[in-house]
């Protein structure tokens, strides 16, 4: 694999990193995923605006230019012939060469890094045909999720929860309501409607979220954003989850409570579809 580090284009054994930078040592950095599509990106534009904002929100400096991000991500899926898959970006403070609680000086050089995976068969997923089955754990991350930062060790145990429990992935929850899912936004439907946390500090502002609720709306779809709690998923007719590596998956269980007939619902299907579709072939 060719990755991307600090402008050099590099096979992935040769790409350094300095042992002090504060992504590694303080988990001071933020991300994004973009999903490949024939080729192409996916939301690029949404990724781009909602990393400056992340770095924004942290004090961190841009790196490099929209442009030149754009340039760097193309390069790096012809370059490994990415057809489908995702290509991962992380910016990091970076460091003076020492570790310090104190923020190095504002012309300290931010890390960036890039690399793709492979991933063949992600818009034709076998997880999409069968559904998730999720559990539900706290939710005792910080509060500021809004922030797309590499902090991830929470998720990652929620993650391992649910595998341990014999399901796929974990909701959380916090002051009785459902934030999110470990790595997507929850939602559920009944009686026609489809019901998502609305936006705040307390989740991140997924890409896919926005787009998939824009393009409910152009279906006619009747969408509420509030609060809910577990229980209301639990009765629910379906739910499904929404990121940018897994786009609209089904969730056919929750807590061991299968929903409706325990298959992926018609409008979580019919969204997948519209999302798909569209997404392609608005790719860049
Ligand atoms: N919430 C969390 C906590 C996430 O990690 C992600 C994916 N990174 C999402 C939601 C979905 O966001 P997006 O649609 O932009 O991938």
């Amino acid at each position: 694999r060719t990755v991307y580090v600090n402008g050099d284009y590099l096979p992935e054994g040769d790409a350094k990193i300095s042992i002090f930078d504060r992504g590694f040592l303080m988990a001071d950095g933020v991300y994004e995923v973009t999903s490949v599509l024939g080729g192409k990106l996916i939301d690029f534009e949404g990724h781009a605006v909602r990393l400056k904002r992340s770095l924004d929100e942290l004090e961190m400096a841009e790196p490099c230019s929209k442009e030149e991000l754009l340039e760097i991500h193309r390069k790096l899926v012809a370059l490994n012939e990415i057809e489908e898959g995702l290509v991962y970006l992380q910016v990091t403070r970076g460091s003076d060469g020492d570790r310090d609680f104190v923020f190095p000086s504002a012309d300290t050089k931010p890390t960036i890094v890039l690399f793709t995976q492979n991933k063949p068969g992600l818009a034709d997923s076998p997880a999409a045909k069968k559904g998730a089955k999720i559990i539900s754990i706290e939710d005792i991350r910080w509060g500021r999720r809004d922030i797309k930062t590499v902090q991830l060790l929470y998720p990652s145990m929620g993650k391992m929860m649910a595998k341990k429990a014999g399901a796929d992935d974990a909701w959380m929850i916090e002051d009785g309501h459902v934030t999110e899912g470990t790595s997507n936004n929850a939602y559920f439907v009944k009686n026609g409607v489809i019901v998502t946390r609305p936006l705040s500090n307390d989740i991140l502002h997924g890409i896919t979220r926005k787009a998939v609720l824009r393009m409910a709306e152009e279906a006619q779809m009747k969408i509420e954003e509030r609060l809910f709690t577990i229980e209301e998923a639990k009765e629910a007719d379906e739910a499904f989850t929404t990121s940018a590596s897994a786009f609209v998956m089904p969730v056919v269980e929750i807590d061991g409570v299968a929903l409706g007939d325990g298959t992926p619902g018609p409008i979580t299907k019919r969204l997948r579809e519209i999302y798909l579709e569209e997404s392609m072939n608005a790719a860049i």
